[in-house]
Formats: structure tokens, sequence, C-alpha cells
């Protein structure tokens, strides 16, 4: 088959690779219909993450067809339609028990490597290096899909593949990083990043009952597509200091819930912390640069939360801790219990109360990503999200 694979920062191509096969019983596999690159694509594509391979198939957003089941796979039958959450979780562990599907306990074969940095594993991913388990991504013809009998959603027939896409991760990860704020009627939410989490994050803000949303970025593209479709009030960093800005916008109390959705790879605002996350990581002596991190912990008003939906990998440096702690923010993070969201995120796509394609840009053939992975990093062509077609 064809898929895309990682051979270094800034080297993906298409090649010829083995047809997936069954390997246990509870495994599907799926004809993928259509598959995007997300904004945690890029990490790998920079070559931030660690643990990765030459060879390594990419792609953690996909959809398809059921083509063969597992004798395990019980829910699925052949030809049954399928969206599929990108963590991996077995279903019947602790976590997967309490809801808590990215952290399952069973999940990630290479549990050890995370072990070593993090203490404890987090869930298996799929095309996502091999210390979150070395599973072959969808940005391919095919792909295996391990615990089958938990993880694919069906889709009903009459909704469109690019409407339900997203429900493998960018829209439950906005609405987690939404529900994570904890808005009640008045609320505030700022949003770092008007990238598609960012975008799902705003509306998302909105369906949980917030009374305004502010948008900070500096893609024009992208703030216009937060102001006009996602109803936010726009700050771009580029040009006006977004502390003094926030603090304006909310009579001097700063937001009542700050949103992260830029992660380890933050552009710099002209700070003293972000020059110092460019020379450490320049000479490797940091991996993450935080600076929307440390934005939204300082501008965050007393009591409230800093939800961090952005990824991040390493150790922080210049981290404001004192803030976070005079103020007695909570901060909520982790990768997105898809599982959880899935369901009732569908019902909303299927009343019409949402149509998460809004967010697509670019609609392109599987054999056009290494372009498209290009024009992604550098938000060329007014590139928000693109879709691949096997
Ligand atoms: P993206 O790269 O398309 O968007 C990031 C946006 O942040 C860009 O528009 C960029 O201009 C903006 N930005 C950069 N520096 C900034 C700064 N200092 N202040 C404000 N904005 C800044 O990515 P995306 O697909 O929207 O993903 C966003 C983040 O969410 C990534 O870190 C991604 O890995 C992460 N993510 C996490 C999960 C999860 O489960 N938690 C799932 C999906 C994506
Ligand atoms: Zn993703
Ligand atoms: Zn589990």
């Amino acid at each position: 088959m064809k898929a895309l694979c990682w051979h270094g920062a800034h080297d993906v191509r298409i090649e010829r690779v083995p047809d997936p096969a069954i390997i246990n019983p509870r495994d599907a596999i799926i004809r993928v219909t259509a598959t995007a690159i997300c904004g945690s694509d890029l990490h790998l594509y920079d070559g931030v993450i660690p643990t990765m391979a030459r060879g390594d198939i990419l792609g953690h957003e996909f959809m398809g067809e059921v083509v063969e089941t597992g004798p395990g796979a019980s829910r699925l039958s052949v030809g049954d339609r399928v969206v599929v959450p990108f963590t991996i979780a077995c279903g019947h562990c602790e976590p997967c028990s309490r809801e808590h599907w990215s952290l399952c306990d069973n999940s990630n074969p290479n549990a050890w490597m995370a072990e070593k940095l993090y203490g404890y594993s987090a869930s298996g991913l799929f095309g996502y290096s091999h210390m979150y388990g070395g599973y072959a991504g969808g940005q391919a013809e095919y792909v295996r899909v391990p615990f089958a009998d938990v993880g694919p959603f069906k889709i009903p027939h009459g909704v469109a593949d690019e409407q339900v896409l997203f429900l493998s991760d960018i829209f439950p990860t906005g609405y987690m990083a939404a529900e994570n704020c904890e808005i009640e009627p008045g609320d505030v939410v700022a949003v770092w990043g008007a990238g598609p989490v960012g975008l799902f994050a705003m509306k998302s803000a909105y369906l949980l009952g917030a009374e305004r949303v502010i948008a900070i970025d500096r893609v024009p593209a992208r703030l216009a597509m937060a102001r006009d479709l996602c109803r936010a009030e726009t700050i771009n960093f580029d040009e006006e200091d977004v502390l003094d800005v926030l603090r304006q916008k909310t009579a001097g109390r700063g937001p009542d819930a700050c949103i992260d959705a830029v992660g380890l790879e933050a552009h710099g605002t002209g700070s003293l912390g972000a020059r110092y996350d460019k020379a450490k990581t320049t000479v490797m002596l940091a991996t993450d640069r935080l600076e929307a991190l440390r934005q939204a912990i300082v501008a965050c008003g007393k009591g409230g939360t800093v939800s961090i939906p952005g990824v991040y990998g390493g150790y922080l440096d210049k981290l404001p801790m004192g803030a976070a702690f005079a103020k007695g923010l909570t901060l909520k993070m982790g990768q997105t219990h898809v599982h959880k969201y899935l369901p009732r995120l569908l019902d909303l796509i299927e009343s019409g109360a949402i149509d998460p394609s809004f967010v697509i840009s670019h609609r392109l053939p599987l054999e056009s990503a290494p372009e498209a992975y290009r024009m992604f990093l550098d938000k060329a062509d007014s590139c928000t999200k693109v879709v691949l077609r096997p």
C-alpha cells in the first residue's frame, strides 16, 4: 500500500510499504477514506518528539471502512464506516473504566520508554513515535486498529466524511480544553492559538456557556476565522501587547479561563522568556518553547483555570509557577479522552449544532502529503487544515 513515512526533520515521503495485517484477535483493518494533518504532526515533522524511526508511518486523524476484523473485534462488521480516536484504549483497565481513555494502561507496548521520562506511561497513539507505542498511523491506504471492539465509532450513512473526520482528535480536543475551564455564565475565555485546536476550543467555549471568547495569534487568516466563524474578539500578538489588551478587555480582572492551544513550539513575542527559549532550544539545552503558556498563566485572572491542550514534552524553563500559585490557578492538561466525548459531539453534528468541516482549507490526494506538510507548517496559502484522500 501507499503510506506517508517519516525520514527525519522536514523529510516525509510517500512510499510503498507492506499492507497491515491482523495481529491480535481484537484488531481490525480499516481502508482509510479521509485523513488529516494535525498540529501535533508538525512536532514530528520538526523533529522535536523523540523516539521516531526512519520509515515510521504518520497520521492519527483518520476514518474509513472496515475491511477485515479479528475474531475479538466483536462490535464491527466488514463494510462499517468508522472514525477512529487517535488515543488507543483497551476499554477494561482502571484508567479506561474511569473514562481516562488517553491514559490506558494496556495500549502502549513500549511503556518502559515513557516511564523513564514521565514515571508512568499514557496510552499508545497512532503514528506518534515509539515512546507512544510505535503504531503505524493512518496517513496511508490501510491501517491496523488495535482494540477495535472499543475505539472505532460507527458513523451513520448520510453524514459526510468531512463532517465527522475531526471527531478523531481536534474537535474533542478543543471541547475537552473548554470543558476543563469549568465555564460559568458570564465567563471570558482567552484562547492562545487560532489553529484548528484553538478554533474548536473557541466554538466549544460558547457551546459550554462562555459570555465572550478572545483569540490570540498572529496569522491574519486564522484570526479572521476566529472572528468570523467562531465569534471571537482577536489580538494579533505581533501588533499588540497581549497582557495589556486582555487586561483592558476584562475591566482589569483578566480572563476567567485561559486555553493554551499552541504547545511546545510557540513563536516568540519579543519577551525575555521567548528569547531565552530560542537560545536554549537552538543549542539543545531545552526541548520546549513555552511563551504561550507563560502568557496564559500571567494573564489569567485570580482563581481562574489554565487549560492546556497544546502538547509539551520535556522540562519547562522559566515557567511562572509563582504567578499560578499566588492567584490560586487550576492547571488542567493532557491528551484528549477522545472516546468520552465522541458520541456527544457526533450528536451535535447530526443535530446541525456544529459542522466541523469549517476548519478545512485544503483537500488533496495522499500523494501530496509532503507538500501539504510544508504548506501547513508555513501557514502558506492561508492553510488551516488539510484533508488527504488516499
Ligand atoms: P497549529 O500549529 O495549526 O496551530 C497553532 C497556532 O498557534 C498557530 O496558528 C500559531 O500561529 C499560533 N501560535 C504560535 N505561537 C503563538 C503564541 N506565542 N501566542 C499565540 N499563538 C501562537 O496546531 P493545532 O493543530 O491547532 O494544534 C495546537 C496544539 O494542540 C499543538 O501543540 C498540538 O500538538 C496540540 N494538540 C493536542 C492534542 C491533545 O490531545 N491534547 C490533540 C491535538 C493537538
Ligand atoms: Zn491531532
Ligand atoms: Zn485501558
